[in-house]
């Protein structure tokens, strides 16, 4: 066993679809498959770096330019305005296609990409080494008043949803990227956003609380039935970034047995929220040890924001992942903590989420 790509990870959440959307071509599942060295993912740089598999986000972007975004984010303090609702009728659009991608890649995989379905789905790819990917929607715009986008999706495979990225939608409140900043920055769910967490329930899908402000947060907490998971958010202890988990947070996703996936966005990581790719893997380390300390080893995974997020330069891209883990070793992490912490932890908390 080559201990540079094992053991597999298993992902939080990932933009690559966003990446092959705006490659505006009709083949960009092959761009996936074939793998054309752009951004952080493709499928022949994920064996390289034993990527066995993750969250995949239908994300629709805002009208907003990313180039400003990161000047903004370059200053030592930044508060990133909110952008705006985005429409249904708007939205909707935009997530078919980011779905239909997903859809093409698995079609043309050749068996070698799965879209997972439930737990056991996820275990047998992991056995069989077939890529498995969770379809995720990353802001619910392009669910509908009425969830008949979620009935539709649901049966194209998806299987988790964020009510909110960090803008407002229908059902919520996202947080803004401000640095530093609190959680706390607004109100809680709609009665529909409160309706949407029931209906996740019934359907046994994934809510995810990354971007979901706190108001929000203690919504889903007291409404819903299944564990508590934030996908991709780090410790607001470590780093002082409003879209941070604050211990009070990180105690309520312990009790329920959820999870909190680490983010390798380094403004997300550094105690100074600063982007930039001159960040070490030490870094993120310490956020892995905070995590265990106030989660339980049992409760702390790993969420990427590849494709989505500024990376520490140590890592680069997907194949680089072999540097993470012999850091991870090196820091003390024994073979079944690396176990736990690269797959495992996810397995067990979505078979409790999607109940098979
Ligand atoms: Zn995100």
């Amino acid at each position: 066993m080559n201990s540079d790509q094992y053991p597999l990870i298993f992902d939080g959440h990932n933009d690559v679809l966003l990446k092959l959307l705006k490659s505006d071509t009709p083949d960009a599942h092959e761009l996936f498959l074939n793998g054309d060295e752009r951004g952080h993912l493709d499928l022949p740089r994920m064996r390289k770096g034993g990527f066995g598999g993750g969250f995949f986000a239908i994300y629709v972007p805002s009208n907003i330019s990313l180039k400003d975004l990161f000047a903004e984010m370059s200053k030592p303090e930044y508060d990133v305005p909110l952008p705006h609702e985005i429409p249904f009728e708007d939205a909707l659009p935009v997530a078919v296609s980011m779905a239909a991608i997903l859809s093409r890649i698995e079609r043309y995989s050749k068996g070698t990409v799965k879209i997972c379905r439930n737990a056991s789905d996820l275990r047998q790819c992991f056995e069989n080494g077939t890529l498995a990917a969770i379809m995720h929607i990353e802001g619910a715009e392009a669910i509908g008043e009425d969830f008949s986008g979620l009935e539709v999706l649901y049966n194209a495979g998806l299987r988790s949803i964020g009510p909110v990225w960090s803008r407002p939608t229908r059902f919520g409140h996202g947080v803004p990227f401000r640095f530093p900043g609190s959680p706390d920055t607004g109100p809680g769910l709609t009665d529909l956003g409160k309706e949407l967490i029931s209906t996740c329930n019934h359907y046994k899908m994934v809510i995810d609380l990354s971007h979901l402000n706190e108001a929000g947060f203690w919504d889903v907490a007291k409404l819903s039935d299944a564990p508590l998971i934030a996908t991709h958010s780090n410790a607001h202890a470590l780093c002082a970034h409003s879209r941070n988990l604050t211990d009070r947070q990180l105690h309520a996703i312990r009790d329920s047995g959820g999870i909190v996936g680490l983010n390798f966005a380094t403004s997300c990581i550094r105690s100074d929220g600063q982007s930039t790719t001159d960040t070490g893997i030490d870094q993120m380390l310490r956020h892995f040890d905070y995590l265990i300390e106030q989660l339980g080893i049992e409760r702390v995974a790993i969420g990427s924001d590849f494709d989505g997020a500024t990376i520490s330069d140590e890592i680069k891209d997907v194949a680089g992942l072999g540097a993470l883990r012999a850091q991870m070793r090196a820091h003390g992490f024994d073979e079944e903590t690396m176990k736990k912490l690269c797959h495992q932890n996810w397995f067990d908390v979505l078979e409790r989420t999607f109940g098979e």
